[in-house]
């Protein structure tokens, strides 16, 4: 495939796509990524990149299918302990494809998802998206609640997904562990050619930002069994999210943190994030109030289907 450089240089410009989806277009464009699922939002600040991309797509002769409009909210202010979501503007996925074969394949891919054959559709999709066939038959057993909690303690689960994400910015795929030889491999791959044909965003996306802030701590991550119960009763660690109370760069966020600590839902705390690639590190300070649990209020829009 050849190096499409202007929509590389739509990507890295676009105002609708965010660094993950920038990302995955660059590698996309650039020859690397095989097919990719991509992600445009649009809102009263970014009307025409719709066309503007489709046109793209168009003069590089890229087969592509899009999907219909969804909503999508975002926090629009934090009072006290109610967190309040508002419609934000639009979104669209854009599958696109190296050739016809391939969008042959996802098309049996969609089909085998729609049936719950999850093993094939995995298969299938592990080739679509060039991910490691390490990572994806670690991916495929746990669709199994029960394979998660026999092979995984809390800990260890959420430890893996923390360090997976620092080690692997450049990767999408679920990681089969750590130290995965495959994922290295096309991380720094992945990660040279972005230097390389997109230095405007390398250099975006590689920088350290830190920022003081206020956070009040939400929920913990889990997994639920079938009956909606924890697999994990007993834990030595925690996955929170942590809400800013104010907007960091004009967005509230919500940030995922790994503690050996228990912290209370409502908490609020003085903390430094550090916000590089597309995660935050966060050190919390002190506790500066305790406010009841969060409440989320939000406008469920349901529309179309996503996958
Ligand atoms: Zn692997």
């Amino acid at each position: 495939m050849p190096v499409y450089a202007d929509l590389i240089n739509f990507a890295q410009a676009a105002k609708g796509l965010d660094s993950r989806n920038k990302l995955k277009l660059i590698l996309f464009a650039a020859g690397v990524k095989p097919n990719a699922h991509v992600v445009l939002r649009i809102d009263a600040k970014n009307l025409d990149e719709k066309h503007h991309f489709e046109k793209h797509l168009l003069d590089a002769s890229i087969l592509f299918q899009v999907s219909r409009a969804k909503g999508y909210e975002e926090i629009s202010a934090v009072r006290k302990n109610k967190v309040v979501w508002t419609q934000a503007g639009i979104w669209f996925g854009y599958d696109l494809f190296r050739d016809l074969g391939s969008l042959a394949k996802f098309r049996q891919y969609v089909k085998l998802i729609g049936k719950q054959k999850h093993e094939k559709a995995d298969a299938i999709g592990a080739g679509l998206y060039g991910y490691p066939a390490c990572c994806t038959r670690e991916y495929t057993k746990g669709h199994d609640v029960a394979y998660i909690q026999e092979h995984h303690s809390y800990h260890d689960y959420y430890a893996k997904l923390f360090e997976a994400d620092r080690k692997f910015p450049f990767v999408f795929h679920y990681v089969c562990s750590q130290h995965c030889a495959a994922t290295s491999r096309l991380n720094a791959l992945y990660k040279r050619v972005v230097k390389r044909f997109a230095r405007k965003f390398f250099n975006r996306y590689t920088e350290k930002k830190s920022y003081n802030a206020t956070l009040i701590v939400d929920a913990e991550s889990d997994v639920l069994d079938s009956k909606g119960k924890t697999i994990w009763p007993v834990r030595s660690a925690h996955d929170y999210s942590l809400i800013t109370q104010k907007p960091l760069d004009a967005h509230y966020y919500l940030l995922n943190h790994f503690t050996h600590w228990s912290l209370q839902r409502g908490t609020v705390l003085d903390a430094k994030v550090t916000i590089q690639y597309d995660y935050a590190d966060v050190a919390l300070g002190d506790v500066v109030d305790v406010l009841p649990e969060p409440v989320h209020q939000r406008k469920f829009l349901m529309m179309g289907r996503g996958y």
